[in-house]
């Protein structure tokens, strides 16, 4: 089955971009995913090709129009295809909803421009907001990019069977282990001993410590999140912010 995205845009000509590459540009042309950039332009309705407007009630900037945005999504999002707005003031995507994204058909993303999007555009369609992080982007198409990315990378046979991604960051609610590689001694500094041990279970305690280690002192938030799913039970595990 062939993992359907659709981008709507004012920058189609930005797609795909640094997906048109390696992993992702190489299961394109397999036919694991295809991707489809729609123009929101096409669906304005004056000469001017007009899609935004000044805010109502005043200020800097100018407002993507929810009639023009509403008649894009009619005519390209297809029935059972989830669609995402990209805006900072939505929920972080994080690494649970990628994977059940790629599990399922396709994807729509809605890029904003300007000072985003007419609010109604919100009550009026079903669509997820979200964010890729805490900072301000000047339009959503990186943030397509970003989500794309994360998504292609999980379908069937896009990594081999070597590399699932299973030990990766946030897979376990932890940060990966440290790597290492050739040459063995590098300015002055070894690889770990233990990574030349050969012993199995002593190679897997120490990336489990390694990964604690890192995430309780990078990321806090994760590792507070960690604690607490070890000590609930499992049903009550489950944070709303991974569902
Ligand atoms: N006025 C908006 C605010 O303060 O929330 C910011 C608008 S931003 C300049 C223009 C567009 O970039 C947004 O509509 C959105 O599509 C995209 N964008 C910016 N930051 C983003 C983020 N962190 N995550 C996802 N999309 C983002």
């Amino acid at each position: 089955m062939t993992f359907a995205a659709t981008v709507l845009t004012l920058y189609p000509e930005m797609f795909p971009g640094p997906l048109g590459v390696s992993l992702a540009g190489r299961a394109m042309a397999d036919g694991k995913w295809s991707l489809d950039a729609v123009q929101i332009r096409d669906f304005a309705t004056d000469k001017h090709r007009t899609v935004d407007d000044t805010p109502a009630g005043g200020g800097a900037g100018m407002v993507l129009r929810a009639d023009v945005l509403a008649a894009a999504i009619d005519a390209s999002v297809a029935p059972g295809i989830p669609l995402l707005a990209m805006t900072p003031r939505g929920k972080p995507l994080t690494q649970a909803r990628v994977r059940s994204l790629a599990a399922g058909p396709g994807v729509a993303i809605l890029c904003g421009r300007f000072e985003g999007f007419d609010e109604r555009l919100f009550e009026a369609r079903e669509i997820e907001p979200v964010s890729i992080g805490d900072y301000v982007l000047s339009g959503g198409e990186v943030g397509a990019l970003v989500l794309l990315d994360a998504c292609v990378r999980l379908l069937p046979g896009v990594m081999g069977a070597a590399s699932s991604g299973d030990e990766e960051s946030f897979e376990s609610g932890l940060l990966e282990y440290p790597h290492y590689t050739r040459p063995q001694m590098w300015e002055g500094r070894s690889i770990p001993e233990v990574l030349r041990s050969g012993d199995h279970a002593k190679i897997a305690a120490w990336r489990k410590s390694q990964a604690e280690i890192i995430t309780r002192s990078r990321r806090p938030d994760l590792w507070e999140r960690h604690i607490g799913a070890r000590v609930q039970p499992p049903s009550g595990a489950r944070h709303e912010e991974e569902e």
